[in-house]
Protein backbone atom coordinates (compact mmCIF):
# COMPACT_ATOMS: atom_id res chain seq x y z
CA UNK A 1 0.00 0.00 0.00
CA UNK A 2 1.44 3.25 -1.16
CA UNK A 3 1.37 6.13 1.72
CA UNK A 4 0.28 9.34 0.31
CA UNK A 5 2.96 11.36 1.96
CA UNK A 6 4.03 14.22 -0.39
CA UNK A 7 7.68 14.93 -1.60
CA UNK A 8 9.38 18.11 -2.22
CA UNK A 9 8.73 17.62 -5.91
CA UNK A 10 5.21 16.49 -7.71
CA UNK A 11 5.45 13.88 -10.27
CA UNK A 12 4.20 16.28 -13.39
CA UNK A 13 6.93 18.68 -12.52
CA UNK A 14 9.38 15.49 -13.07
CA UNK A 15 7.23 13.77 -16.00
CA UNK A 16 7.22 17.68 -17.68
CA UNK A 17 11.05 17.87 -17.33
CA UNK A 18 11.46 14.78 -18.94
CA UNK A 19 9.26 15.24 -21.56
CA UNK A 20 10.62 19.34 -22.44
CA UNK A 21 14.46 18.31 -22.16
CA UNK A 22 14.48 15.05 -23.60
CA UNK A 23 15.11 12.36 -20.75
CA UNK A 24 11.79 9.95 -20.81
CA UNK A 25 9.18 10.03 -23.48
CA UNK A 26 5.78 7.71 -23.77
CA UNK A 27 6.40 4.84 -25.36
CA UNK A 28 5.03 4.79 -28.78
CA UNK A 29 3.75 8.27 -28.59
CA UNK A 30 2.42 9.19 -31.76
CA UNK A 31 -0.19 6.74 -32.24
CA UNK A 32 -1.26 7.54 -28.15
CA UNK A 33 0.86 5.54 -26.39
CA UNK A 34 1.21 2.08 -24.82
CA UNK A 35 0.37 1.31 -21.00
CA UNK A 36 3.39 1.74 -18.63
CA UNK A 37 6.00 1.81 -21.49
CA UNK A 38 8.60 4.04 -21.81
CA UNK A 39 11.10 5.37 -24.12
CA UNK A 40 14.50 7.11 -23.04
CA UNK A 41 15.56 10.20 -24.97
CA UNK A 42 19.03 11.69 -25.68
CA UNK A 43 19.51 13.06 -21.80
CA UNK A 44 17.63 10.04 -20.55
CA UNK A 45 19.40 7.14 -22.01
CA UNK A 46 22.48 8.83 -20.88
CA UNK A 47 21.45 8.85 -17.11
CA UNK A 48 20.26 5.81 -17.41
CA UNK A 49 23.77 4.30 -18.60
CA UNK A 50 25.44 6.13 -15.71
CA UNK A 51 23.19 4.86 -13.05
CA UNK A 52 23.90 1.30 -14.58
CA UNK A 53 27.45 2.02 -14.84
CA UNK A 54 28.02 3.29 -10.92
CA UNK A 55 26.10 0.21 -10.14
CA UNK A 56 28.75 -2.00 -12.01
CA UNK A 57 31.70 -0.19 -10.57
CA UNK A 58 29.97 -0.93 -6.93
CA UNK A 59 28.94 -4.58 -8.22
CA UNK A 60 31.26 -6.10 -9.53
CA UNK A 61 34.37 -3.48 -10.51
CA UNK A 62 35.50 -2.71 -6.77
CA UNK A 63 35.03 -6.38 -5.64
CA UNK A 64 37.17 -9.40 -6.13
CA UNK A 65 34.12 -11.90 -4.85
CA UNK A 66 31.69 -10.58 -7.64
CA UNK A 67 31.07 -11.35 -11.94
CA UNK A 68 29.09 -10.15 -14.19
CA UNK A 69 26.40 -12.03 -16.52
CA UNK A 70 24.30 -10.80 -19.57
CA UNK A 71 22.01 -14.09 -20.10
CA UNK A 72 19.47 -14.06 -22.40
CA UNK A 73 15.51 -12.70 -21.95
CA UNK A 74 14.05 -15.74 -23.60
CA UNK A 75 15.03 -18.82 -21.19
CA UNK A 76 13.65 -22.90 -21.23
CA UNK A 77 10.14 -22.60 -20.13
CA UNK A 78 10.74 -24.89 -17.35
CA UNK A 79 13.05 -22.45 -15.76
CA UNK A 80 9.27 -20.78 -14.76
CA UNK A 81 7.90 -24.19 -13.78
CA UNK A 82 10.99 -24.65 -11.18
CA UNK A 83 10.87 -20.97 -9.93
CA UNK A 84 7.16 -20.92 -8.98
CA UNK A 85 6.60 -17.89 -12.16
CA UNK A 86 4.08 -19.98 -13.91
CA UNK A 87 1.83 -21.43 -10.61
CA UNK A 88 2.49 -18.40 -8.16
CA UNK A 89 3.69 -15.10 -10.34
CA UNK A 90 0.19 -13.66 -10.19
CA UNK A 91 -1.88 -10.75 -8.19
CA UNK A 92 -5.27 -10.49 -7.39
CA UNK A 93 -7.22 -8.52 -10.17
CA UNK A 94 -10.79 -6.92 -9.33
CA UNK A 95 -12.97 -4.80 -11.70
CA UNK A 96 -15.10 -2.15 -11.30
CA UNK A 97 -18.65 -2.89 -11.96
CA UNK A 98 -19.61 0.29 -12.90
CA UNK A 99 -16.69 1.87 -14.56
CA UNK A 100 -14.70 -0.96 -15.72
CA UNK A 101 -11.56 -0.04 -14.44
CA UNK A 102 -9.28 -2.36 -13.40
CA UNK A 103 -7.30 -2.71 -9.73
CA UNK A 104 -4.84 -4.72 -7.89
CA UNK A 105 -6.96 -5.76 -5.24
CA UNK A 106 -4.11 -5.22 -2.35
CA UNK A 107 -3.97 -1.32 -3.85
CA UNK A 108 -7.18 -0.98 -2.99
CA UNK A 109 -8.64 0.57 0.73
CA UNK A 110 -12.41 0.37 1.90
CA UNK A 111 -13.61 -2.19 -0.98
CA UNK A 112 -14.74 -0.23 -3.60
CA UNK A 113 -13.33 1.66 -6.92
CA UNK A 114 -10.83 4.28 -6.27
CA UNK A 115 -12.09 6.24 -9.90
CA UNK A 116 -16.05 6.24 -9.07
CA UNK A 117 -16.43 4.19 -5.78
CA UNK A 118 -18.37 1.26 -7.75
CA UNK A 119 -18.71 -2.12 -6.94
CA UNK A 120 -15.87 -4.41 -7.14
CA UNK A 121 -15.88 -8.23 -8.63
CA UNK A 122 -14.34 -10.89 -6.45
CA UNK A 123 -10.50 -11.03 -6.91
CA UNK A 124 -9.01 -13.74 -9.13
CA UNK A 125 -5.26 -14.19 -9.82
CA UNK A 126 -3.70 -12.97 -12.52
CA UNK A 127 -0.55 -13.85 -13.81
CA UNK A 128 1.96 -11.15 -14.66
CA UNK A 129 4.28 -13.23 -16.95
CA UNK A 130 4.21 -12.40 -20.63
CA UNK A 131 4.43 -15.14 -23.27
CA UNK A 132 4.73 -15.47 -26.65
CA UNK A 133 6.18 -18.74 -29.21
CA UNK A 134 9.15 -19.86 -30.44
CA UNK A 135 9.15 -20.81 -33.65
CA UNK A 136 6.45 -20.66 -36.39
CA UNK A 137 3.88 -22.97 -34.90
CA UNK A 138 1.85 -20.90 -32.17
CA UNK A 139 0.95 -24.02 -29.88
CA UNK A 140 1.40 -25.11 -25.91
CA UNK A 141 4.27 -26.77 -26.92
CA UNK A 142 6.54 -23.56 -28.27
CA UNK A 143 5.30 -21.13 -25.21
CA UNK A 144 7.71 -19.20 -23.86
CA UNK A 145 7.86 -16.04 -21.74
CA UNK A 146 9.59 -13.15 -21.31
CA UNK A 147 11.95 -13.15 -17.97
CA UNK A 148 9.77 -11.07 -15.44
CA UNK A 149 13.14 -10.98 -13.09
CA UNK A 150 16.49 -11.30 -14.64
CA UNK A 151 17.64 -13.58 -11.52
CA UNK A 152 16.84 -16.88 -12.70
CA UNK A 153 19.23 -16.15 -15.63
CA UNK A 154 21.82 -16.67 -12.63
CA UNK A 155 20.68 -19.48 -10.81
CA UNK A 156 20.87 -21.76 -14.30
CA UNK A 157 24.19 -20.65 -14.91
CA UNK A 158 25.61 -20.89 -11.10
CA UNK A 159 27.30 -24.38 -11.93
CA UNK A 160 28.69 -22.59 -15.42
CA UNK A 161 30.33 -19.77 -14.01
CA UNK A 162 31.63 -22.19 -10.96
CA UNK A 163 33.14 -24.21 -13.40
CA UNK A 164 34.51 -21.83 -15.90
CA UNK A 165 35.96 -19.02 -13.03
CA UNK A 166 37.20 -21.44 -10.27
CA UNK A 167 34.86 -18.98 -7.37
CA UNK A 168 35.02 -19.85 -3.92
CA UNK A 169 32.08 -19.06 -1.58
CA UNK A 170 31.04 -16.63 -0.83
CA UNK A 171 30.43 -15.23 -4.43
CA UNK A 172 28.18 -13.38 -6.34
CA UNK A 173 26.72 -12.93 -9.64
CA UNK A 174 25.55 -9.49 -11.04
CA UNK A 175 23.76 -8.92 -14.03
CA UNK A 176 21.33 -5.63 -15.38
CA UNK A 177 18.79 -5.71 -18.11
CA UNK A 178 15.16 -6.10 -18.81
CA UNK A 179 12.16 -7.76 -17.34
CA UNK A 180 8.45 -7.87 -18.18
CA UNK A 181 5.50 -7.59 -16.56
CA UNK A 182 1.60 -7.33 -17.03
CA UNK A 183 1.27 -4.86 -14.30
CA UNK A 184 -2.42 -4.54 -13.06
CA UNK A 185 -2.51 -0.52 -11.96
CA UNK A 186 0.25 1.97 -13.34
CA UNK A 187 0.09 5.37 -14.30
CA UNK A 188 3.34 6.52 -11.78
CA UNK A 189 5.28 7.04 -14.48
CA UNK A 190 8.44 4.63 -14.58
CA UNK A 191 7.50 3.78 -11.48
CA UNK A 192 5.75 1.06 -12.52
CA UNK A 193 6.19 0.12 -16.13
CA UNK A 194 5.42 -3.24 -18.40
CA UNK A 195 8.92 -3.19 -19.56
CA UNK A 196 11.40 -2.41 -17.25
CA UNK A 197 15.51 -3.25 -16.09
CA UNK A 198 16.49 -4.23 -13.38
CA UNK A 199 20.09 -4.36 -11.35
CA UNK A 200 20.39 -8.23 -9.83
CA UNK A 201 23.04 -9.75 -7.69
CA UNK A 202 22.87 -13.39 -6.25
CA UNK A 203 25.13 -14.06 -3.61
CA UNK A 204 26.15 -17.66 -3.00
CA UNK A 205 27.07 -18.23 0.69
CA UNK A 206 27.85 -21.17 3.04
CA UNK A 207 24.61 -22.03 5.09
CA UNK A 208 25.35 -20.47 8.44
CA UNK A 209 26.46 -17.59 7.19
CA UNK A 210 23.37 -16.40 5.78
CA UNK A 211 22.41 -13.35 8.33
CA UNK A 212 25.99 -11.66 8.60
CA UNK A 213 25.77 -11.89 4.23
CA UNK A 214 22.26 -10.09 4.38
CA UNK A 215 23.16 -7.70 6.58
CA UNK A 216 26.18 -6.90 4.66
CA UNK A 217 23.96 -6.34 0.97
CA UNK A 218 21.30 -4.61 3.22
CA UNK A 219 24.29 -1.94 4.31
CA UNK A 220 25.93 -2.14 1.03
CA UNK A 221 22.76 -0.97 -0.96
CA UNK A 222 21.11 1.11 1.44
CA UNK A 223 24.88 3.49 1.46
CA UNK A 224 25.14 2.96 -2.52
CA UNK A 225 22.52 5.23 -3.10
CA UNK A 226 23.73 7.59 -0.44
CA UNK A 227 26.68 7.33 -2.10
CA UNK A 228 25.52 9.27 -4.95
CA UNK A 229 23.27 11.57 -3.66
CA UNK A 230 20.48 10.91 -2.25
CA UNK A 231 19.38 12.55 0.82
CA UNK A 232 19.53 9.98 3.82
CA UNK A 233 15.83 11.36 5.24
CA UNK A 234 14.59 9.88 2.11
CA UNK A 235 15.60 6.64 2.43
CA UNK A 236 14.24 3.60 4.80
CA UNK A 237 14.71 0.27 5.44
CA UNK A 238 11.04 -1.91 5.96
CA UNK A 239 11.48 -5.25 7.21
CA UNK A 240 8.88 -7.71 5.80
CA UNK A 241 6.47 -9.13 8.47
CA UNK A 242 6.40 -13.07 8.04
CA UNK A 243 2.98 -13.10 6.71
CA UNK A 244 4.18 -10.76 3.48
CA UNK A 245 7.49 -12.99 3.12
CA UNK A 246 7.51 -14.38 -0.50
CA UNK A 247 7.33 -18.18 -0.21
CA UNK A 248 11.36 -18.83 -0.67
CA UNK A 249 12.52 -15.86 1.42
CA UNK A 250 14.06 -15.86 4.60
CA UNK A 251 13.60 -12.41 5.85
CA UNK A 252 13.46 -9.60 3.36
CA UNK A 253 14.40 -5.61 3.47
CA UNK A 254 12.55 -3.04 1.17
CA UNK A 255 14.85 -0.19 0.35
CA UNK A 256 12.08 2.40 0.28
CA UNK A 257 12.09 5.69 -1.26
CA UNK A 258 10.42 8.74 -0.49
CA UNK A 259 8.74 9.36 -4.32
CA UNK A 260 6.67 12.27 -5.23
CA UNK A 261 3.65 9.20 -5.01
CA UNK A 262 4.73 8.61 -1.51
CA UNK A 263 7.49 6.08 0.77
CA UNK A 264 7.61 2.78 -1.96
CA UNK A 265 10.10 -0.02 -2.76
CA UNK A 266 13.15 1.11 -4.93
CA UNK A 267 15.08 -2.35 -4.41
CA UNK A 268 14.42 -5.35 -2.19
CA UNK A 269 16.81 -7.31 -0.52
CA UNK A 270 16.06 -10.72 0.40
CA UNK A 271 17.88 -14.14 1.52
CA UNK A 272 16.56 -16.55 -0.61
CA UNK A 273 17.79 -19.71 1.38
CA UNK A 274 18.66 -22.94 -1.16
CA UNK A 275 15.10 -22.68 -2.82
CA UNK A 276 16.02 -21.72 -6.14
CA UNK A 277 19.35 -23.96 -6.87
CA UNK A 278 17.36 -26.77 -5.27
CA UNK A 279 14.28 -26.22 -7.49
CA UNK A 280 16.54 -26.08 -10.51
CA UNK A 281 18.23 -29.33 -9.29
CA UNK A 282 14.82 -31.24 -8.90
CA UNK A 283 13.48 -29.92 -12.47
CA UNK A 284 16.79 -30.31 -14.47
CA UNK A 285 17.92 -33.54 -12.80
CA UNK A 286 21.40 -32.11 -12.77
CA UNK A 287 23.58 -31.65 -9.72
CA UNK A 288 23.64 -28.00 -8.59
CA UNK A 289 25.29 -28.55 -5.23
CA UNK A 290 28.75 -26.88 -4.49
CA UNK A 291 32.19 -28.95 -3.40
CA UNK A 292 33.52 -27.68 -0.34
CA UNK A 293 36.90 -28.43 0.21
CA UNK A 294 37.34 -27.88 3.51
CA UNK A 295 34.90 -30.39 5.03
CA UNK A 296 35.04 -32.30 1.45
CA UNK A 297 31.07 -32.31 0.87
CA UNK A 298 28.88 -31.49 -1.38
CA UNK A 299 26.11 -28.45 0.08
CA UNK A 300 23.97 -26.12 -1.39
CA UNK A 301 24.42 -22.33 -1.20
CA UNK A 302 22.23 -20.25 0.48
CA UNK A 303 21.55 -16.90 -1.83
CA UNK A 304 21.27 -13.10 -0.94
CA UNK A 305 19.36 -11.29 -3.36
CA UNK A 306 20.08 -7.41 -3.73
CA UNK A 307 17.31 -6.31 -6.34
CA UNK A 308 17.46 -3.14 -7.91
CA UNK A 309 14.94 -1.59 -10.68
CA UNK A 310 17.00 0.98 -12.68
CA UNK A 311 13.89 2.66 -13.25
CA UNK A 312 12.78 3.42 -10.09
CA UNK A 313 16.52 4.53 -9.31
CA UNK A 314 16.74 7.03 -12.46
CA UNK A 315 13.12 8.04 -10.66
CA UNK A 316 14.54 8.52 -7.64
CA UNK A 317 17.67 10.50 -8.31
CA UNK A 318 15.35 12.77 -10.74
CA UNK A 319 13.46 13.48 -7.80
CA UNK A 320 16.27 14.23 -5.12
CA UNK A 321 18.33 16.42 -7.26
CA UNK A 322 14.99 18.40 -8.42
CA UNK A 323 15.47 21.96 -7.01
CA UNK A 324 13.72 25.34 -7.88
CA UNK A 325 15.40 28.53 -6.70
CA UNK A 326 13.50 32.04 -7.38
CA UNK A 327 15.56 34.30 -8.34
CA UNK A 328 15.58 38.12 -10.49
CA UNK A 329 14.89 36.31 -13.72
CA UNK A 330 12.14 33.91 -12.66
CA UNK A 331 12.35 30.46 -11.60
CA UNK A 332 15.62 28.56 -11.75
CA UNK A 333 15.23 24.70 -12.41
CA UNK A 334 18.49 22.98 -11.22
CA UNK A 335 19.09 18.96 -11.18
CA UNK A 336 21.78 18.63 -8.22
CA UNK A 337 22.74 15.07 -10.09
CA UNK A 338 25.76 13.70 -8.63
CA UNK A 339 28.47 14.22 -11.21
CA UNK A 340 28.83 10.51 -11.66
CA UNK A 341 25.60 10.31 -13.05
CA UNK A 342 25.04 13.65 -14.94
CA UNK A 343 24.14 13.12 -18.25
CA UNK A 344 25.98 16.31 -19.87
CA UNK A 345 29.37 16.43 -17.89
CA UNK A 346 30.80 19.91 -19.23
CA UNK A 347 29.08 22.36 -21.57
CA UNK A 348 31.48 24.41 -24.03
CA UNK A 349 30.07 28.23 -24.20
CA UNK A 350 31.52 30.87 -25.97
CA UNK A 351 30.78 34.33 -24.34
CA UNK A 352 28.76 34.82 -27.56
CA UNK A 353 28.33 33.98 -31.49
CA UNK A 354 31.06 36.28 -32.24
CA UNK A 355 33.45 34.16 -35.15
CA UNK A 356 36.47 35.41 -33.36
CA UNK A 357 35.33 33.50 -30.36
CA UNK A 358 34.86 30.52 -32.90
CA UNK A 359 37.88 28.46 -33.11
CA UNK A 360 39.08 28.46 -29.83
CA UNK A 361 35.76 27.18 -28.42
CA UNK A 362 35.86 24.79 -31.02
CA UNK A 363 39.26 23.91 -30.07
CA UNK A 364 38.52 23.66 -26.45
CA UNK A 365 35.27 21.31 -27.46
CA UNK A 366 37.53 18.72 -29.84
CA UNK A 367 40.11 18.71 -27.02
CA UNK A 368 37.89 17.11 -24.22
CA UNK A 369 34.77 16.02 -25.57
CA UNK A 370 36.60 12.57 -26.13
CA UNK A 371 36.68 12.30 -22.40
CA UNK A 372 32.92 12.94 -21.85
CA UNK A 373 29.94 13.36 -22.92
CA UNK A 374 30.31 17.41 -23.61
CA UNK A 375 28.09 19.88 -25.23
CA UNK A 376 28.33 22.95 -27.21
CA UNK A 377 26.35 25.53 -27.12
CA UNK A 378 25.96 28.96 -28.54
CA UNK A 379 22.13 30.08 -28.96
CA UNK A 380 20.87 32.73 -27.01
CA UNK A 381 22.36 34.80 -23.99
CA UNK A 382 25.27 33.15 -21.34
CA UNK A 383 22.70 33.66 -18.90
CA UNK A 384 19.93 31.56 -20.52
CA UNK A 385 22.65 29.04 -21.82
CA UNK A 386 23.89 28.32 -17.86
CA UNK A 387 19.92 27.94 -17.03
CA UNK A 388 19.75 25.23 -19.38
CA UNK A 389 22.26 23.68 -18.22
CA UNK A 390 21.08 23.84 -15.13
CA UNK A 391 18.21 22.08 -15.37
CA UNK A 392 19.70 19.02 -17.36
CA UNK A 393 22.48 18.61 -13.83
CA UNK A 394 25.53 19.58 -16.02
CA UNK A 395 28.16 19.86 -13.37
CA UNK A 396 30.25 22.54 -14.98
CA UNK A 397 29.94 25.08 -18.48
CA UNK A 398 33.26 26.45 -19.51
CA UNK A 399 32.98 29.97 -20.72
CA UNK A 400 35.36 31.40 -23.88
CA UNK A 401 35.71 35.09 -23.97
CA UNK A 402 36.88 37.71 -25.74
CA UNK A 403 39.63 38.04 -22.92
CA UNK A 404 40.41 34.44 -23.67
CA UNK A 405 41.60 34.65 -27.20
CA UNK A 406 44.59 37.02 -25.08
CA UNK A 407 45.52 35.29 -21.95
CA UNK A 408 44.70 31.69 -23.38
CA UNK A 409 42.59 31.19 -19.69
CA UNK A 410 39.23 30.17 -19.71
CA UNK A 411 36.09 30.38 -17.19
CA UNK A 412 34.83 27.13 -15.13
CA UNK A 413 31.53 27.65 -13.48
CA UNK A 414 29.94 24.82 -11.37
CA UNK A 415 26.52 24.06 -10.82
CA UNK A 416 25.45 24.32 -7.00
CA UNK A 417 26.47 26.89 -5.96
CA UNK A 418 27.57 28.70 -9.45
CA UNK A 419 31.03 29.88 -8.25
CA UNK A 420 33.41 30.55 -11.06
CA UNK A 421 37.60 29.86 -11.25
CA UNK A 422 39.31 30.70 -14.14
CA UNK A 423 42.31 28.62 -15.67
CA UNK A 424 45.09 28.63 -18.00
CA UNK A 425 43.26 26.14 -21.07
CA UNK A 426 46.30 23.95 -21.28
CA UNK A 427 45.21 22.60 -18.15
CA UNK A 428 41.78 23.05 -18.51
CA UNK A 429 41.25 18.93 -18.88
CA UNK A 430 43.14 18.15 -16.00
CA UNK A 431 41.30 20.67 -13.79
CA UNK A 432 37.79 19.29 -15.06
CA UNK A 433 38.86 16.06 -13.99
CA UNK A 434 39.89 16.66 -11.13
CA UNK A 435 36.30 18.69 -10.46
CA UNK A 436 34.82 15.66 -11.98
CA UNK A 437 36.01 13.24 -9.07
CA UNK A 438 35.41 15.38 -6.44
CA UNK A 439 38.10 17.66 -6.04
CA UNK A 440 36.79 21.01 -4.59
CA UNK A 441 36.76 23.94 -6.66
CA UNK A 442 38.75 26.22 -4.76
CA UNK A 443 41.66 24.07 -5.13
CA UNK A 444 43.40 25.82 -7.92
CA UNK A 445 45.71 24.33 -11.19
CA UNK A 446 49.01 26.12 -11.53
CA UNK A 447 48.17 29.97 -12.57
CA UNK A 448 44.35 29.79 -11.57
CA UNK A 449 42.44 32.23 -9.70
CA UNK A 450 38.85 33.07 -8.24
CA UNK A 451 36.51 34.35 -10.41
CA UNK A 452 33.42 36.95 -10.10
CA UNK A 453 30.97 35.31 -8.62
CA UNK A 454 33.43 33.24 -6.50
CA UNK A 455 31.66 33.30 -3.16
CA UNK A 456 34.22 31.19 -1.07
P1 LIG B 1 6.16 -4.09 -6.25
O1 LIG B 1 5.77 -4.58 -4.87
O2 LIG B 1 6.35 -2.59 -6.33
O3 LIG B 1 5.33 -4.65 -7.35
P2 LIG B 1 8.06 -6.17 -6.33
O4 LIG B 1 8.24 -6.46 -4.87
O5 LIG B 1 7.20 -7.07 -7.13
O6 LIG B 1 7.63 -4.65 -6.54
P3 LIG B 1 10.60 -7.19 -7.01
O7 LIG B 1 10.05 -8.41 -7.63
O8 LIG B 1 11.22 -7.29 -5.67
O9 LIG B 1 9.47 -6.05 -7.00
O10 LIG B 1 11.60 -6.51 -8.05
C1 LIG B 1 12.80 -5.91 -7.67
C2 LIG B 1 12.89 -4.47 -8.10
O11 LIG B 1 12.58 -4.35 -9.49
C3 LIG B 1 11.89 -3.54 -7.41
O12 LIG B 1 12.40 -3.11 -6.17
C4 LIG B 1 11.79 -2.42 -8.40
O13 LIG B 1 12.84 -1.49 -8.25
C5 LIG B 1 11.93 -3.10 -9.73
N1 LIG B 1 10.61 -3.33 -10.33
C6 LIG B 1 9.76 -4.36 -10.08
N2 LIG B 1 8.65 -4.25 -10.82
C7 LIG B 1 8.78 -3.10 -11.53
C8 LIG B 1 7.96 -2.44 -12.50
N3 LIG B 1 6.79 -2.94 -12.87
N4 LIG B 1 8.41 -1.28 -13.04
C9 LIG B 1 9.62 -0.77 -12.68
N5 LIG B 1 10.43 -1.36 -11.79
C10 LIG B 1 10.03 -2.51 -11.23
Amino acid sequence: MIEQVPSKVDMDKLVSLCKRRGFIFPSSEIYGGLGACYDYGPLGVELKNNVKKAWWKAAVQERDDMVGLDASILMHPQTWVASGHVEGFADPLVECKQCHQRWRADHIKGGKCPACGGELTEPRMFNLMFKTFVGPVEDEASVVYLRPETAQGIFVNFQNVLNSTRRKLPFGIAQTGKSFRNEITTGNFIFRMREFEQMEIEYFVKPGTDEQWFKHWVDQRFNWYINLGIKKENLKLRQHAKDELAHYARDCYDIEYLFPIGWSELEGVANRTDFDLKQHAKFSGKDLSYFDEETKEHIMPYVIEPSAGVDRSVLAFLADSYYEEKDKEGLRVILRLHYDLAPIKVAILPLSRNEKLIPLSREVYNSVRSCWMVQYDDAQSIGRRYRRQDEIGTPFCVTIDFQSLEDKQATIRERDKMRQIRVPIEVLKSTLEAKLCGEPLDVLPPGGKKWLGFEG
